[in-house]
């Protein structure tokens, strides 16, 4: 079989949201964010397992994330939409109890028209400008929606990776400027922002990619296991070369080993001739460049040839690769192709 296989280990996802969880006090609560399919780990067994573990409220990119996610659920768990109310969105947001995070007076006009009782929050822009009602769009039609009783008041953070940066600081307080009073329940915390303490989690917080094992929880337990099967193993003499554009000349004699996974996987092309795989605790270094479907891995200095070879494990998380690459381990994680055999391990499948 060269199916490599992508092992996800859903007990280490249950502890690292009941370690996110434990960073604030007991009166907050930890929703999960599991938008694009559960950061590419597969949006069902991670979400059961979230549930499991305490999970009440769910955080989806759109509209039809939440209605996957409703039908893996149930009723019961509430699931809120990023993106909020858009055209054509209403059969959904009703027909799967959807909560929209509304973020503009478009998207509000829009959801009191369609569906006037239905629950909603509000996203609000504090300085990302990115998604939501900026104050001044707020100030005009926080008198018409703050007595439908919105479920929830968020806004998101932008250098929350950065502990020390000003944007923080400076985010909070036009958060705070817009929301202080209001009596509604509040959010402005993702991963980043449960690490920057008990000023940020308000009544919710809502962590994706610490759940996944990644920067910036740097003490998240691994999640991911990525096992590439060898294919073929090759004598090299010096001055041979490997791969495309012959970017790896060998200088000694080397043995390579041709595995099966490439960039139509997911493993960026960027991380060509850059990083390691490893036998157990030993690293390989990878030759040349990473083809669609094929990465060549130098296994000279092993005894023997192994039946395969993990990208990701213990050894080495998302963020070693992400760092390599020059990109960040969400990136990493959302590009887990389709081709892997995901084993889930643990957890509530
Ligand atoms: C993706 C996202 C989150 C989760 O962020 P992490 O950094 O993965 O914890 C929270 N809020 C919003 C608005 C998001 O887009």
């Amino acid at each position: 079989m060269a199916q490599a296989q992508l092992f996800i280990d859903l007990d280490a996802l249950a502890r690292n949201w009941t370690a996110l969880d434990s960073f604030s006090a007991a009166g907050v609560e930890t929703a999960a964010t599991v938008k694009a399919n559960g950061y590419g780990l597969g949006i069902a067994p991670v979400a059961r397992t979230l549930a499991a573990a305490g999970a009440r409220k769910f955080f989806t990119a759109i509209a039809e994330e939440g209605v996957m996610l409703r039908d893996i659920l149930g009723p019961g768990p509430e699931i809120f939409v990023y993106s909020g109310h858009m055209p054509g969105d209403a059969g959904l947001i009703a027909g799967k109890d959807l909560v929209p995070m509304l973020n503009s007076v478009e998207q509000l006009t829009r959801h009191f028209e369609a569906l006037p009782d239905h629950p909603f929050g509000i996203q609000l822009d504090s300085g990302m400008n990115r998604l939501g009602m900026e104050p001044a769009e707020w100030a005009a039609v926080a008198e018409l929606a703050l007595p439908r009783g919105p479920r929830l008041l968020q806004s998101h953070l932008a250098c929350a990776d950065e502990p020390d940066h000003p944007m923080n600081a400076r985010q909070l307080a036009i958060f705070r400027d817009v929301t202080d009073g209001l009596g509604i329940p509040r959010s402005i915390a993702a991963t980043g922002g449960v690490l920057l303490g008990p000023e940020y989690h308000f009544e919710l917080t809502r962590p994706g990619i610490g759940l996944y094992g990644g920067a910036p929880f740097a003490q998240a337990n691994p999640v991911t296991r990525l096992s590439i099967p060898v294919i073929q193993t090759r004598e090299l003499e010096p001055e041979e070369a490997v791969g495309y554009g012959c970017t790896w000349t060998a200088e000694a004699p080397a043995r390579i080993a041709t595995l099966a996974a490439g960039y139509a996987d997911g493993i960026l092309r960027a991380l060509s001739n850059r990083i390691a795989l490893y036998s157990d605790d030993t690293p390989c270094p990878l030759r040349g460049r990473v083809s669609m479907d094929l990465l060549t891995v130098d296994v000279s200095h092993l005894d023997e040839v192994p039946e395969t070879l993990d990208l990701l494990g213990p050894q080495q998380g998302v963020d070693v690769l992400a760092d390599a690459a020059g990109t960040i381990g969400y990136e990493i994680l959302t590009a887990l192709g389709a081709r892997y055999a995901r084993q889930y391990m643990g957890g509530t499948q």
